[in-house]
């Protein structure tokens, strides 16, 4: 077997330049390069029910919206498998085996669901599903034999989750779950791209982002009013770049040819960094070059998203086969681990022919 890549995102809201940068953009690469064996992007629905789930309608609307964005940055749909978590029963099979190789402890201490506990004020009313959905994520990634997995720095304590489940199963079972590796972005400012309100993380449930499916006037706003440096008051005060989210989304996204395109007084981004930090320069205009360096990232991608948008019937139909396909290669890997635990009563009838000697020898 090749390399089978997975990877995911939650239909909680639509995706933003925090996904395309930690995430997305990988994909694409990977996509174009071609170099795997099966490649599957999975909505997980169920994940995001963990904790949305009296909220169902916001879920089951996101996931075309999802859908599209994908389509959007373009995933084409007849290299990369794209389906939809809870249409694929298998995968709650597996997460029901696994748990039994995860301690409560072990979850309690993942960093992100610890940090995600406390952003959602669950408080003493954790519901279970959330506490476990690391479990669920391992059977995602392992219950398609993924090796590789591109995902942005939050997910890195559920590849190492996931690992030790395969571990752990392989050891007692026997061989028979491939081990994933995380793959994250190169620069480090993608590893994790904050909010707009300079808050740690851009993220959907924060209300923090800026939407691939954005209008110009929408990211326009959105940009005008970023957090900055907050002691840099006058144009003539010197300023700080570091922690400056207009800067951190240079860093990220502006690249030499865009000075040519739209600020020719410098050069590259080095020289733009040393005239702030001496002082001299005003927010407004550093912030009007990353609107045009953003809004030249993100036209094509609103553009084929317009596109898809008049085409929706096509989308579901891509996520039907999508699905389907998915449920055959869970299933032959569900197969798999419950042939590996002799829970496949029915695979294998070496049991009756046992139990047919034993008691004929007995009687
Ligand atoms: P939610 O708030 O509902 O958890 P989210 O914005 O965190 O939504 P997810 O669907 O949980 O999005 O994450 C999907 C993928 O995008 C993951 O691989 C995650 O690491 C990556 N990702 C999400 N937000 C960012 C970000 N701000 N910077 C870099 N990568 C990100
Ligand atoms: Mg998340």
């Amino acid at each position: 077997m090749g390399k089978i890549i997975l990877t995911g995102d939650r239909p909680t809201g639509r995706l933003h330049i925090g996904h395309y940068v930690g995430s997305l953009r990988r994909r694409k690469e990977l996509q174009d390069k071609g170099d795997y064996e099966k490649f599957y992007i999975e909505i997980a629905d169920a994940q995001a029910l963990t904790d949305n789930y009296d909220n169902p309608k916001k879920i089951r609307e996101n996931v075309l919206e999802v859908a599209l964005d994908y389509l959007a940055v373009g995933i084409d749909p007849n290299k990369v498998t794209i389906f939809i978590q809870s249409e694929v029963p298998s995968l709650c099979e597996l997460t029901f085996y696994y748990m039994n190789l995860v301690t409560l402890a072990r979850l309690e201490r993942n960093p992100t669901v610890k940090e995600e506990l406390k952003l959602r004020k669950f408080e003493n009313s954790i519901p279970t599903g959330f506490l476990t959905y690391p479990i669920s994520q391992a059977a995602d990634i392992s219950g398609f034999g993924a090796t590789i997995v591109p995902v942005g720095e939050d997910q890195l304590p559920m590849i190492e989750q996931t690992r030790e489940i395969v571990r752990s199963f392989n050891s007692i079972y026997g061989e028979t779950l491939s081990l994933p590796t995380a793959v994250l972005p190169e620069n480090e400012s993608c590893l994790r791209l904050p909010g707009t309100d300079g808050m740690a993380k851009m993220s959907k449930s924060l209300g923090n982002c800026i939407y691939l499916a954005d209008e110009p006037e929408v990211i326009e706003k959105k940009i005008m009013s970023m957090y900055t440096d907050p002691n840099h008051l006058r144009v003539e005060d010197p300023g700080k770049v570091e922690g400056n989210t207009v800067f951190t989304y240079l860093d990220v996204f502006c690249k030499d040819e865009d000075f040519a395109k739209y600020l020719p007084e410098y050069k590259n981004l080095d020289e733009l960094k040393d005239h702030y930090r001496r002082g001299g320069l005003g927010d407004v205009k550093i912030k009007r070059f990353l609107n045009n360096v953003i809004q030249a990232e993100l036209e094509p991608i609103r553009n084929r998203r317009k596109e898809w948008q008049k085409r929706i019937p096509e989308v579901y139909e891509i996520l039907r086969k999508g699905t389907e396909d998915a449920n055959k290669h869970c299933l032959s890997v569900t197969n798999r681990v419950k042939s590996a635990m002799g829970i496949n009563y029915f695979e294998d009838s070496s049991l009756v022919d046992e139990y047919v000697s034993k008691y004929e020898e007995e009687n």
